[in-house]
């Protein structure tokens, strides 16, 4: 019987390898795999690398490489596994195999690129399992949303469920604005909060709903009302904006800001039994001045105290938010910019308008440079608290 040494001594000269410059230069781009332990895989890996661990190499491979005929590369941490991976992956048949000599080791010391792996702690896994056996979320998609940043613009009827579905779903960072505290009035529609939570400042009482529901989100209190003045600062640091404003004098601030920040705006509205919703792209057009492009006047406007609202209507259009905002994050499905959704609660249905945007747009129209936009605080239309 043959020892390790000189069963090793024999793949060596026997088994096909291949060198990390080779491997760079190949015109052809073989499948990469990593066959190392998992502790191994997290530190760093080769971009490229599909990973299967050693013991998995054999029930595994056929699912990864259907085509026996496929050229693989084979990698481990020194270049030793991985010839003991290449002599099996030849015995189920594969033709064109090598090992990769020296490993990631090597790989590294030849100073070639690599990467440190999507990965989730293991109760993170169990967390958002749902959207990992998605594959089209999966965990890079995760990992995405765990390392996106979405400002809600008001925690009231539409920040509630918004914020609530985007802290379950896994968004890292969720920054919430709003100056209000919690009444009883709110109670019928803004389910961020309680009967425990009266008088006390949204922002905190969003916060420990938050926090409670996914302890993995960090959640960024701004209890201030949106202004001319710190709405730069207030937005720039984020990805993603929903506006669940109450008011048309903040729905044209956050455009403009947008606008000049290149950032995504999800746009609702509310008002009786029906709500609508867009979103205005990072590019800005069409936008919402493009929809609306004056403030009405004063008196024209709904007054919000005195406008009611069916209670579960910003339930459904905030979850439309969360929905848009998560899409935009994963990059998955067709946005809602450049069409505008109208929901008609009474009649039970979805209606669909065309926003086109207009060339004469005093924000994003021809010859407008976005970067010099100047942020006006329209007065006050209403005082009431959020919607
Ligand atoms: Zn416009």
């Amino acid at each position: 019987m043959p020892g390790y040494d000189s069963l090793l001594k024999d793949l060596r000269t026997s088994l096909p390898e291949i060198d990390a410059a080779s491997l760079v230069a190949l015109k052809t781009q073989p499948v990469i795999i990593d066959c190392r332990e998992a502790d191994e895989y997290v530190q760093g890996a080769l971009a490229q690398a599909v990973w299967i661990p050693r013991g998995f190499l054999e029930s595994k491979i056929e699912k990864t490489v259907t085509d026996r005929a496929a050229p693989i590369v084979v990698y481990c941490a020194g270049g030793v596994r991985s010839l003991f991976a290449t002599r099996s992956l030849q015995e189920l048949g594969y033709t064109n195999v090598r090992s990769l000599a020296g490993g990631f080791s090597g790989w590294k010391k030849a100073g070639q690129p690599w990467i440190t792996p999507h990965t989730l702690r293991a109760d993170q896994e169990n967390r958002y399992s749902r959207h990992i056996l998605l594959p089209e979320v999966g965990l890079a998609g995760q990992q995405k949303l765990l390392a996106a940043k979405v400002v809600c613009i008001g925690a009231g009827g539409l920040g509630s469920p918004s914020s609530m579905y985007l802290a379950a779903a896994g968004v890292g960072t969720l920054g919430m604005i709003d100056d209000d505290t919690v009444d009883t009035s709110n109670l019928q529609r803004q389910i961020l909060h309680g009967n425990d939570r009266l008088q006390i400042p949204k922002v905190d009482s969003a916060e420990r709903t938050l926090k409670n529901l996914n302890p993995d989100v960090n959640v960024v209190k701004h209890r201030t009302r949106i202004n001319s003045g710190n709405a730069e600062e207030l937005l720039g640091a984020y990805d993603v904006i929903i506006d669940g404003a109450d008011n048309f004098q903040t729905r044209y601030l956050v455009n403009d800001v947008a606008l000049k920040l290149q950032k995504p705006v999800i746009h609702a509205s509310i008002f009786r039994f029906e709500g609508q919703l867009t979103v205005f792209p990072a590019n800005g057009s069409p936008c919402y001045r493009c929809l609306y492009p004056q403030p009405p006047p004063p008196e024209d406007a709904p007054s919000c105290a005195e406008g009611g609202v069916l209670g579960v209507l910003p339930g459904v259009m905030g979850t439309l938010q969360a929905t848009e905002a998560i899409k935009l994050i994963l990059g998955l499905g067709t946005s809602l910019a450049g069409r505008l959704l109208i929901y008609d609660a009474l009649a039970a249905k979805f209606r669909e308008l065309k926003l086109r945007r207009d060339p004469k747009c005093p924000t994003c129209g021809d010859g407008v440079d976005r970067a010099k936009i100047q942020l006006v605080d329209y007065d006050q239309f209403c005082a009431s608290p959020s919607r």
